[in-house]
């Protein structure tokens, strides 16, 4: 099964097909916003650092994120395919990724670029709700997957959360720096003939049905 990396705006659904693709073919689901939140989560001075970055919707240092990156794709069995979710984010974390999985052995796999337009990605950041526990994520506005329970997760049966910067002001700004900083990987991953370019904006099924071509 080929590795797979997700570029895409806020909310086109990174994490949400991450999570499917992982429960259906057994991925591992490595997201660079998950292991910044679980360092926020364990409230060291980083992690304070981080989460002032996190809620104002900026990029936290390249330098930092590759740390944190290589820390984790060592433990990577590499006969397991994986998801890169959120990362790269910028022309330098490209060339540091691309060092990285150089040095590990790894491949780099289909770079997937998932098409969503501005409106419906505000929409989906103000009803999104995550589970703190299983990452199993719902939306109170858009309908996708509403718990049994109001915002108790099916799974875990605890409380579901909003993210920090899930607010507008903060969409706004994430959307900005993605239009400035990510956009322009896009151009690279195409002038390298790695570039699958899926409508986002379709219902959830038709969705994965698209991602599930490129799988193998
Ligand atoms: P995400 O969960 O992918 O939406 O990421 C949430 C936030 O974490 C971003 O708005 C950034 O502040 C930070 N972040 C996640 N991935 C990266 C990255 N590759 N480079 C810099 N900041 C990141």
């Amino acid at each position: 099964m080929n590795n797979i990396l997700f570029i895409a705006p806020p909310a086109a659904g990174k994490g949400t097909f991450s999570e499917l693709i992982k429960e259906k073919y057994g991925y591992v689901h490595i997201s660079t916003g998950d292991l910044l939140r679980e360092e926020v989560k364990s409230g060291t001075d980083l992690g304070k650092e981080i989460s002032d970055i996190m809620s104002s919707g900026k990029l936290v240092s390249d330098d930092l994120i590759k740390r944190m990156l290589e820390k984790k794709l060592k433990t990577l069995d590499k006969n397991t395919p994986f998801i890169m979710d959120g990362y790269p984010r910028t022309l330098k974390q490209v060339k540091d990724y691309e060092e990285i999985l150089e040095k590990l052995g790894l491949n780099i796999g289909k770079a997937i670029y998932l098409k969503i337009d501005k409106e419906t990605g505000l929409k989906r950041v103000l009803g999104r709700l995550t589970c703190p526990k299983c990452k199993r994520g719902y939306n109170k506005l858009t309908g996708y997957n509403m718990p049994k329970v109001e915002w108790i997760c099916d799974d875990c049966k605890i409380e579901l959360e909003s993210r920090v910067d899930d607010t507008e002001e903060a969409y706004n700004i994430r959307y900005d720096t993605y239009m400035k900083e990510t956009k322009p990987i896009i151009e690279y991953f195409k002038s390298k003939n790695n570039l699958i370019e899926i409508d986002s904006t379709l219902d959830a099924d038709s969705t994965m049905k698209e991602i599930e071509k490129w799988l193998v």
